[in-house]
């Protein structure tokens, strides 16, 4: 994985924000983040890790300092915490969107919709309603609704924190192995530390508002993430580290 090598997908200069009323959510913020890095933000709520995710994704102007983005050729997908489907589209016509607004003819929007929802573990559900769906499985069909534009950056504000621990542990894994074939950058916000030690190759921590970067840590652990990792001592020592910093932040 060419995570300090190549090239920098992102670059935040002095990344700050202050909200018109005064309200400042990030002190100045500057990192760098290499193409097809999975990288997450740690936090603990209210510190600013969406708004920062915002002004990356370019849907919120910085107070100060600035955000240079090298696409390559693709372009950028968001998934929320809320899955947002349309509830009067069925899932397959829920995933066709983004390819719908863009042009592409139906018979290919179909197609590709399709490979996606297979690639989610979704394929026997096309047809259904998002009401027929469960909360894991909606969230499934936003992850593939985000990937069938082809993202050379997903950005991702705290996905599965409305689901039980099992099935957040399954969408971690089936994230990772999405990442793992396509190759995108990845920037994922959780206020878990057992969840960013899990999915990323690099955590940043933040501390409480006005959020400030405490540490930025590239996770020791292999590349190959399954259940029995949490298990590892390893682990349970990365996310030791982790909960330091946000700890150290706490009390500063
Ligand atoms: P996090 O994602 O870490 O929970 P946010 O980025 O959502 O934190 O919010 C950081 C701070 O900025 C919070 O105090 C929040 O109330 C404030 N904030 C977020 N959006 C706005 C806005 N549009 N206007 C004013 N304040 C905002």
């Amino acid at each position: 994985m060419s995570q300090f090598s190549g090239r920098i997908a992102i670059a935040l200069d002095n990344v700050a924000m202050t909200f018109p009323r005064g309200t400042q959510a990030l002190r100045p913020v500057s990192l760098q983040i290499a193409a097809g890095q999975f990288l997450c933000l740690l936090g603990p709520s209210g510190c600013g890790k969406s708004t920062l995710l915002r002004i990356i994704a370019g849907l919120q102007m910085p107070s100060a300092g600035e955000v240079i983005r090298d696409d390559g050729a693709g372009s950028v997908s968001f998934v929320f915490q809320d899955a947002h489907l349309l509830p009067w589209r069925n899932i397959s016509r829920n995933v066709t969107l983004p390819l719908e607004l863009a042009g592409i003819e139906k018979s290919t929007r179909r197609a590709r919709a399709s490979e996606m929802l297979e690639q989610v573990g979704l394929a026997d559900f096309q047809r259904h309603y998002p009401a027929q769906l469960s909360g894991g499985m909606k969230m499934r069909a936003s992850l593939a609704r985000a990937l069938v534009s082809n993202p050379s950056l997903l950005l991702l504000d705290e996905p599965f924190a409305a689901v039980d621990e099992m099935t957040r542990q399954k969408l971690d894994e089936q994230l990772l192995e999405l990442w793992r074939k396509r190759g995108m950058t990845v920037i994922f916000v959780t206020h878990s530390v057992a969840e960013a030690a899990f999915l990323g190759q690099r955590a940043v921590v933040f501390s409480p508002r006005p959020g400030r970067v405490l540490l930025d840590h590239v996770l020791d652990l292999p590349a190959q993430r399954n259940l029995a990792l949490r298990s590892d001592p390893q682990f349970a020592r990365e996310c030791g580290v982790l909960y330091q910093a946000l700890e150290q932040g706490g009390r500063a």
